[in-house]
């Protein structure tokens, strides 16, 4: 896949971190970040950075994979709800065998690929089982 630096530099607040937007005068919670109210149609929508953490209500195991992915093969996809109540879909870093509904886990940045004609890197927001306190 072809990486263009200045887009990742553009997006890099989406990609690298969770944020979504609260309405200051409803209250509304919408993710992704949108800079108009969806419920009351307010321009008073604020960035909100998660806290990363969150509970995993459901997830698939994809033990198929394309050539040259072989890597990342078994690999895990689920729907977390972080702990400000959203809902998302992201990839799951986890052992296939320990992963369980209802595991807490914790936002970490992983890496998702190289461009194999220049070497860059592109990171991304993965779960991993949430440390133990
Ligand atoms: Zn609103």
């Amino acid at each position: 896949m072809k990486i263009f630096p200045p887009q990742i530099w553009r997006l890099k607040e989406e990609l690298y971190s969770i944020v979504f937007g609260k309405c200051e005068d409803c209250g509304e919670i919408m993710y992704p970040y949108r800079p108009v109210c969806r419920k009351c149609g307010s321009m008073r929508v604020i960035k909100v950075k998660s806290k990363g953490y969150g509970t995993l209500i459901r997830y698939t195991i994809s033990y198929q994979h394309r050539e040259g992915y072989e890597k990342l093969s078994p690999m895990i996809v689920g729907s977390v709800l972080l702990d400000e109540g959203i809902e998302i879909a992201a990839p799951i870093s986890a052992d296939p065998e320990e992963v369980r509904k209802g595991m807490r886990l914790q936002a970490a940045l992983r890496k998702y690929y190289v461009d194999s004609s220049n070497g860059l890197i592109v990171y991304g927001i993965k779960f991993r089982p949430a440390d133990q306190d």
